[in-house]
């Protein structure tokens, strides 16, 4: 546990900034999450992604005044209702469920333990679990050492890229991607490399917050 991020998180309003920054490092990337898309799936992962990003840009306002807690749950909806593909149910039901789990926001533990109940549902949802190929693959390793005794925001961001690299060589299970077999091999998985945009991008937030002390 690191005390000094638990002062961060303390405010009751879902950072904005936090927001724009998952957003605009997600968007940057759109090109490059099609590609590697086109190489194990249909191409829209860069669209699905980049639709899901303008729909809470553009919802801004109300965004702005939610605690953490509506504020993730509203995020989710949005991906629910816009993204599209098997990621915008899966990412919306990340985001609703932890937003639900969040009842108070008082340290990074509370965001911890949604983001537990969050990871589960996804598996749920998706019928996978981590060494599918999927997204859960930079999840579920990310959640591991946030349970951990010790960890710090730079081995955070470590392992999201490590482990979104670790889908190259394996096959997949489940998604698009599980069609192709031994054809899935040697190529990231797209889900894992959005998902290590985010949490990246999150932990990128955290250390300039803890800067700004
Ligand atoms: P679609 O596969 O419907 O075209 P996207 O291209 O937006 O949707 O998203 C594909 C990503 O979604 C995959 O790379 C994978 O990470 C994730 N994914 C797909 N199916 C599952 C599943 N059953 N469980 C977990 N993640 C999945
Ligand atoms: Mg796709």
């Amino acid at each position: 546990m690191n005390n000094r991020i638990k002062l961060t998180l303390t405010s009751d309003q879902l950072p904005w900034e936090l927001v724009q920054r998952v957003c605009d490092n997600l968007l940057v990337k759109e090109a490059s999450l099609t590609k590697l898309d086109q190489a194990i799936g249909d191409g829209d992962h860069g669209l699905n992604i980049s639709r899901g990003c303008r729909a809470i840009l553009a919802n801004r306002e109300e965004l702005d005044s939610d605690n953490y807690s509506s504020g993730i749950i509203r995020i989710g909806e949005l991906l629910v209702n816009n993204m599209g593909g098997a990621s915008g149910a899966l990412y919306g039901t990340l985001f609703m469920k932890m937003g639900k789990e969040l009842s108070s926001c008082e340290s990074i533990n509370d965001i911890i333990k949604s983001l537990h109940v969050g990871v589960n549902a996804v598996m749920k949802l998706g019928k996978s679990q981590v060494g599918d190929k999927t997204l859960l693959d930079v999840l579920v390793p990310v959640l591991e050492k946030l349970n951990s005794a010790n960890w710090d925001l730079a081995q955070i961001i470590k392992i999201a890229y490590d482990a979104s690299n670790n889908t190259i060589p394996v096959q997949a299970k489940r998604g698009r991607a599980a069609l192709l077999g031994e054809r899935s091999k040697n190529h990231m998985d797209p889900g894992a490399c959005s998902c290590a945009i985010i949490i990246v991008a999150i932990c990128e937030y955290l250390i300039g917050e803890q800067k700004n002390e």
